[in-house]
């Protein structure tokens, strides 16, 4: 049996993980670049749009995508259970025919805190326990035997000093977003996804010269038909606080020529702008009709008069 004490990946390789469900690959696996793990999950996904369905092995599309990794000589990460010879012995040839090292990482997490791992997955991606206790144990039973099978090196997880270039990618990757590595950076974008997720951005879009917010910064979260628009506020809850409103129908007048802004602090409130959940809102402030509480007063013709006038010299 090689033992590394110091294990440093070779740049080129094929990377295995070998473990049960629940035993935390998928989390090591990110420690390196999404780009270089091949995750059969996903994979398998696409095949049968089930991710959980064990028996949907696509094994001709994982192969195909490995065998060109390895054609390249591209390093890769193949995140899977693994726990068996036969699935396994696919990728070995893979590497094999293109004379890339194979490299067997071991991930022994113990069997019940994998067990207890299932708890809070997807339906769909929680395996039975019988099943990872199986896993575990076939992980378990083929320590032994991986050197025969091809693999050039047999590692444990705990070996490894993954969390210091995992840092050092993650870092990086901030330093950019705020424009200190010289580039661009996301500038004003950064709240836009500290507030309502990554996924976000690529739908935004700044509207300049817009004055439905009476002067802030107006944005449109777009995707065919459907669109939602913000206002970026300045002065939330006192000077300096920011924030977003959001545009919805206004609660009082079908016809109202105001525009009514409700608080959106997060993914959720712009999913629930859309769906209508928030056209009742007490947080709605319509720029005719005003809050829940102006409106008990409604009566009040002039006051209501002399909003409209102030709200048009405000457009
Ligand atoms: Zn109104």
């Amino acid at each position: 049996m090689t033992s590394l004490t110091y294990p440093q990946l070779p740049e080129s390789c094929l990377v295995v993980l070998i473990g049960a469900s629940g035993a935390g690959k998928s989390t090591l696996a990110s420690t390196w670049p999404a780009s270089q793990v091949l995750s059969l999950d996903a994979l398998r996904g696409a095949v049968s749009d089930d991710c959980g369905c064990q028996e949907a092995t696509g094994d001709a599309v994982d192969v195909l995508h490995l065998e060109r990794r390895m054609a390249r000589r591209k390093f890769t990460v193949v995140d899977a259970t693994n726990v068996t010879r036969s699935a396994r012995e696919p990728l070995v040839a893979a590497a094999k025919r293109h004379g890339m090292p194979v490299i067997a990482v071991m991930v022994a997490t113990p069997a019940s805190v994998c067990v207890e791992r299932q708890g809070p997955r997807p339906a769909n991606r929680t395996v039975p326990a019988d099943t990872v206790r199986a896993q575990h144990k076939a992980m378990v039973h083929s320590h032994p035997t991986l050197l025969a099978e091809g693999f050039n090196e047999v590692l444990f997880a705990d070996s490894l000093y993954q969390l210091l270039p995992y840092l050092k990618r993650l870092s990086e990757k901030r330093t950019a977003d705020l424009g200190l590595d010289g580039g661009e950076g996301l500038g004003d974008l950064l709240l836009v996804r500290r507030v309502f997720g990554e996924e976000i951005l690529p739908l935004w879009r700044w509207k300049p010269g817009s004055d439905v917010a009476g002067g802030d910064r107006v944005a449109e979260i777009r995707l065919g038909q459907q669109y939602l628009t913000l206002a970026l506020r300045t002065n939330v809850d006192g000077e300096g606080d920011y924030g977003f409103d959001v545009l919805l129908p206004c609660p009082h007048d079908d016809e109202c020529p105001g525009y009514a802004w409700a608080p959106a602090d997060s993914i959720t409130c712009l999913f629930r702008a859309l769906n209508g959940d928030l056209d009742t809102s007490e947080d709605i402030v319509c720029t005719v009709h005003g809050g829940v509480d102006d409106v008990d007063q409604e009566a009040d013709d002039h006051a209501l008069q002399a909003l409209r006038e102030t709200v048009g010299s405000v457009r």
